[in-house]
C-alpha cells in the first residue's frame, strides 16, 4: 500500500525560470511547466541539517543532494550550470525562510553597522534569461562550443582557492624561511592555482567546430591537448567568455544606502550556501 501521508509533504512555495531555459541540458533533464518554470519546495528539517554540515559543503553534494529534493523536476542537478544554480540557491531560500533577507554589513565611508532587510524576490523578478552566443571564433578556423560552470567546477574552484590560500598563509607565515624561500615556494603554489584554473575552464568548452572542413571534435582528450598548444591571447578569450556566460541570470550587486551618512554603494550578495542558507 502506498503511504498515504503522501499529499501532505511540503507544496511548492513558488515558481522560477531557468536562465539558462534549459539550452545546456540534455532533453528530459528539466520538466517545465507551460510557461517554463519549475516548482521550488522549501528545505525539510533533514535538509537544513544536511547544508549546515561543514564537510559536505565543502565537497558540493550536500547543495546537490538539497537540490534533487527542494526542485525534483530537474532530474540531474549535478549538470546545473552555474546561472540556473545561483536562480535555485535564491528560489530555495525564499521557499524556505521568505523572501526578505537580513544582511548587516559596515558603511565604507563612516564605518556605521547598518542592517537591511533585502528582498529576493526582486533578485528572482529582474534576472536575465539567457540570449547570448556561447560560442567563439578564432580567425575563421575554429568555432568554440562554451556553456557556463556546472556544479563540479563551481566546487572544484571553490577548494582550489581554499587549499592554495592555505598553502600560501602556511608559507608566508613560516618564521623557518627566508624570504628568497618564500618568493620561490610562493610562485610555485600561484603557478599551480593557474594551472588548476585551466583545468577547470577547460571543462566549459563542449565541441569546437573546424569550420572549414566542418568537422566537429568532441573528444575531451583531443580538446586538453589542443588548449596545451594555443596561445595565451586566445586561452584568455575563452576564459573571459566562460566567466561572462557564468554571470547570466541574478545580478548580485545591490545598493546600499546608509542609515548614518546617506552614502551610497554598490556591493553583491554572497550566495555561498555557508552563510546564505544559515
Ligand atoms: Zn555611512
Amino acid at each position: 500500500m502506498s503511504n498515504p501521508l503522501t499529499q501532505y509533504y511540503r507544496v511548492p512555495k513558488l515558481y522560477v525560470k531557468l536562465p539558462s531555459q534549459g539550452r545546456f541540458y540534455p532533453k528530459g533533464m528539466v520538466e517545465t511547466t507551460g510557461n517554463g518554470e519549475v516548482p521550488v519546495y522549501p528545505m525539510s528539517a533533514l535538509d537544513q541539517i544536511t547544508i549546515r554540515t561543514p564537510d559536505a559543503l565543502l565537497n558540493g553534494d550536500a547543495m546537490i543532494r538539497v537540490v534533487s529534493h527542494c526542485v525534483p523536476d530537474i532530474k540531474n542537478p549535478k549538470d546545473l550550470v552555474e546561472p540556473d544554480i545561483n536562480t535555485l540557491f535564491v528560489a530555495i531560500r525564499v521557499a524556505t525562510h521568505g523572501e526578505q533577507m537580513e544582511i548587516a554589513t559596515a558603511c565604507p565611508s563612516c564605518n556605521h553597522d547598518n542592517n537591511y532587510q533585502v528582498n529576493l524576490s526582486g533578485l528572482l523578478e529582474t534576472q536575465e534569461l539567457f540570449d547570448q552566443d556561447n560560442h567563439v571564433e578564432f580567425d575563421g578556423t575554429l568555432l568554440i562550443h562554451l556553456r557556463p560552470y556546472n556544479f563540479e567546477q563551481r566546487n572544484l574552484t571553490l577548494l582550489n582557492e581554499i587549499t592554495e590560500s592555505q598553502a600560501i598563509g602556511q608559507i608566508q607565515n613560516n618564521l623557518n624561511l627566508d624570504d628568497t624561500t618564500k618568493l620561490t615556494s610562493l610562485g610555485k603554489h600561484m603557478t599551480k592555482m593557474a594551472e588548476r584554473t585551466f583545468e577547470i575552464v577547460a571543462k566549459s568548452i563542449t565541441q569546437i567546430t573546424i569550420i572549414k572542413t566542418g568537422v566537429v571534435v568532441e573528444d575531451r582528450a583531443f580538446i586538453e591537448e589542443w588548449l596545451k598548444h594555443i596561445p595565451k591571447s586566445q586561452a584568455d578569450v575563452l576564459t573571459q567568455k566562460i566567466a561572462q556566460l557564468n554571470k547570466v541570470g541574478i545580478d548580485p550587486n545591490h545598493t546600499f544606502v546608509c542609515e548614518s551618512c546617506n552614502h551610497e554603494w554598490q556591493q553583491p550578495i554572497d550566495f555561498d550556501p555557508t552563510s546564505f542558507f544559515g
